[in-house]
């Protein structure tokens, strides 16, 4: 065998390199390019091909890494998603450097320890293992590793390579490795934000009538809209909701405001057509304002009875010992960019730590779970490809 094995001994174990991953600063898309690259050097050594996906010009930092195994094999392979971006560390002092990557009594501490570098890092070297097994096998069988970046703050990595189908091959199932405490989640519901404007004339206040008042206008727009529910529904996501968050106009006690705005967050379920529910709300609110969509994610569920997905929940729990019950996200993840690319792809979130840790001060991923991700994502791997050729 060539010297691969030397090669990827570059990389630490799984949990160094979860450390080594909280080390680079990667708070709102910052540096995403220089730990990609840091990453695809060993992917390369092991037989990878890795292309950056820069997904804002402006910013070269801003990318996302997709690497294929053996881009040439035609039959379904597996998708393997995450992000390596953060959000910021928050005002609060941290019990430990958030950059300092610490383990003390089996915790790493650090932001994005638990959303998502423990994640990424057990991916990655599930992986590296793959291919290291492949070479030595010589199996032919694609492998999809796709890191992005951008995810924090509206999704823009994976919804950029959304556009680029070509760069994926034929993945037949997907994990994305949003924390889940290690239990396998069917999906989650889908995110609609809208953002109303209206428009009217300034003038003093002493003297309303010369004025037209958008406050009043929007006041009329929340009345009408106060009841709108987006009648739909789901046996495990429930209810899709609807509710106003927030409303601004005027700047001053004593000026008749020219324009106000007022936020609509809709959270919807398999069934709820987002473009749908957008032309209901122009209809209700008619010509008194203007509509913009400003997030636009669509639910995520796949059938928890197909026989991956079950095999999913049995593998995994053999290695957890929980109960392998279907369960739901309460958060939404870029799971829905992977479906906008793959509409019927089987996908299950899946990764190491408490989703409630997740943007908290004194963020950590407990080290048995990250090491017991690696074993998870090694075990569906091996399953995926046993009996595929
Ligand atoms: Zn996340």
């Amino acid at each position: 065998m060539p010297n691969v094995l030397s090669k990827t001994k570059k990389l630490p174990d799984v949990a160094g390199l979860a450390q080594e991953l909280v080390r680079f600063c990667t708070v709102s898309g910052e540096n995403e390019r220089t730990v990609l690259e840091y990453l695809a050097d060993p992917l390369e050594d092991a037989g990878f091909t890795c292309s950056l996906d820069t997904y804002d010009e402006a910013r070269p930092q801003r990318a996302s890494l997709i690497a294929r195994l053996r881009p040439e094999d035609e039959k379904p392979s597996l998708y393997l998603g995450g992000h390596i971006d953060t959000v910021p560390f928050g005002n609060a002092v941290w019990r430990h450097d958030p950059l300092g990557g610490v383990i003390e009594d089996g915790r790493l501490y650090g932001r994005g320890a638990c959303d998502m570098k423990g994640g990424v890092a057990a991916l990655v070297r599930a992986a590296l293992d793959f291919a290291l097994e492949s070479g030595a096998g010589g199996r032919k069988r694609d492998l999809v590793l796709h890191i992005y970046g951008g995810e924090e703050g509206g999704c823009y990595g994976s919804r950029h390579a959304a556009r680029r189908a070509e760069l994926f091959g034929k993945p037949g199932a997907g994990i994305v490795a949003e924390p889940s405490s290690l239990m396998p989640l069917s999906g989650h519901k889908g995110a609609l934000w809208l953002t109303l404007r209206t428009a009217g004339r300034a003038a003093h206040a002493s003297t309303p009538e010369k004025g037209d008042n958008a406050l009043l206008t929007m006041l009329r727009v929340a009345a009408r809209l106060a009841d709108f529910r987006p009648d739909a529904s789901h046996s495990l996501l429930g209810d899709a909701t609807a509710a106003l968050t927030s409303l601004h106009a005027g700047l001053n006690s004593n000026s008749i405001p020219d324009k106000a705005e007022l936020t609509l967050d809709m959270r919807t379920v398999p069934g709820a057509e987002h473009a749908d529910l957008v032309r209901r709300i122009a209809e209700t609110v008619g010509s008194l304002a203007h509509i913009e969509t400003v997030y636009d994610a669509p639910a995520v569920w796949t059938d928890p009875d197909l026989p991956w997905c079950a095999r999913v929940r049995e593998l995994t729990c053999a290695i957890t010992g929980d109960a392998p019950e279907v369960r739901r996200a309460n958060f939404f993840t870029d799971a829905a960019s992977v479906r906008a690319l793959f509409p019927d792809l089987p996908l299950c979130i899946l990764g190491p730590g408490d989703p409630g840790l997740a943007h908290a001060t004194n963020e950590f991923c407990p080290v048995e779970q990250i090491r017991a991700a690696l074993r998870i994502y090694t075990a569906l791997i091996t399953d995926w490809y046993a009996g595929r050729g």
